[in-house]
């Protein structure tokens, strides 16, 4: 909570009108933050729901019935066979108006906003949380999507990455100030926004950290050998254990589970498959970790890249396409085997070895 406090005092926002004097000091709050809308964020309560949000800088409630939305999540699977369309993203953090133009242009979803990939596997490999301005706007989209890919007998995969973990364990250091400024108005510290008493929050704690579709691995940072080592390559156990401790804070966690989520070496933060960002392994190390998986690539966000790549022949797959700039973006798509480059223009570029 002190946190919490002391990070509103950093706000600029929050010195302007200082000067005036207390009796026009609510008028003014309202005023200041009329540019401000923001929400829903649904929370739990006795036996409703209670829809929170901002208006023009005004706070809203709202009670809706228990059955407006779901609210048990069933744990997805770890492992998926015979999926003939895949299309993968990640590092979306909060860019939503981008990422609504990369899926529309590649028919992932049609003008309505509603799911257009059939049968197909959306992947979105971590790290929809931090930087960007519309992080919940983002999230109410994957969270629909999910709803309806399911009813076409396609899925969405949000697998979570180092910002999602961040956020959920109260380390704030990158959210939007925006968020300040709704966490502000609506006396809620921001990772309460999605605590374990809100759909979103409970909805996020099912997500899973690394998944097998056909031969490949979908993980946020990648899978080092050392990982494997100390934890196996059981991915519904790992996942198992990556859920169980979301709620633990990291000065809480013993040595070994802090690597778990946190070491350079972690599914989440790993970045060795790449010269500029980490130690850059060798074509064998690569092969030796693919086997223990036994999978033939990996595909992985966090590492940014102008665009999708492909590295040490198309066994890994970079796509981290630095959407989080918010000026262009890609999706990768492997479609019967072969693997695309879809642009944000929605042409499709074949990756070669
Ligand atoms: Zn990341």
């Amino acid at each position: 909570m002190k946190n919490f406090f002391l990070i509103l005092l950093c706000i600029p926002i929050f010195s302007i009108g200082q000067n005036e004097n207390t009796k026009n000091q609510s008028k003014n709050k309202e005023n200041k933050f009329s540019f401000h809308s923001d929400g829903p964020y649904i929370f739990f309560e006795k036996n409703k729901l209670v829809e929170k949000g901002i208006i023009n800088g005004e706070v809203y409630l709202k009670d809706l019935d228990l059955n407006v939305y779901d609210s048990t999540y069933n744990i997805q699977r770890s492992n998926y066979r015979n999926i003939d369309n895949i299309a993968a993203l990640s590092d979306i953090h909060g860019q939503y108006d981008l990422l609504i133009e990369l899926l529309t242009n590649n028919k992932i979803i049609n003008n309505d906003l509603n799911w257009d990939f059939g049968e197909g596997h959306l992947v979105i490999v971590g790290d929809i949380f931090d930087r960007g301005s519309k992080v919940n706007e983002v999230l109410w989209l994957i969270y629909k999507l999910e709803i309806q890919a399911r009813k076409m007998g396609g899925r969405v995969h949000f697998l979570l990455g180092n910002h999602d973990y961040m956020v959920l364990q109260r380390d704030l250091r990158y959210i939007n100030s925006r968020y300040r400024i709704s966490s502000y108005l609506l006396g809620i510290p921001y990772d309460e926004l999605y605590s374990n008493k809100t759909i979103l929050g409970r909805w996020i704690r099912s997500k899973s950290t690394i998944i097998k579709i056909n031969d490949i691995i979908f993980t946020h940072g990648g899978v080092s050998n050392e990982f494997l080592t100390n934890y196996g390559t059981d991915l519904k156990k790992i996942n198992d254990i990556m859920r169980e401790k979301i709620d633990i804070s990291a000065d809480k966690m013993k040595d070994d589970e802090y690597d778990l989520y946190y070491g350079i070496k972690s599914l989440i933060w790993y970045r060795d498959y790449f010269k500029e960002y980490g130690e850059n392994l060798t074509n064998s190390d690569v092969t030796k970790i693919l086997k223990q998986l036994n999978s033939k690539h990996i595909v992985v966000g966090h590492s940014s890249n102008e665009e999708i790549i492909g590295l040490y022949n198309n066994k890994i797959f970079g796509v981290d396409s630095s959407i989080k700039l918010g000026k262009y973006g890609e999706l990768l798509f492997v479609i019967s085997d072969r693997f695309y480059r879809g642009k944000l223009d929605g042409q499709l570029s074949e990756i070669s070895k």
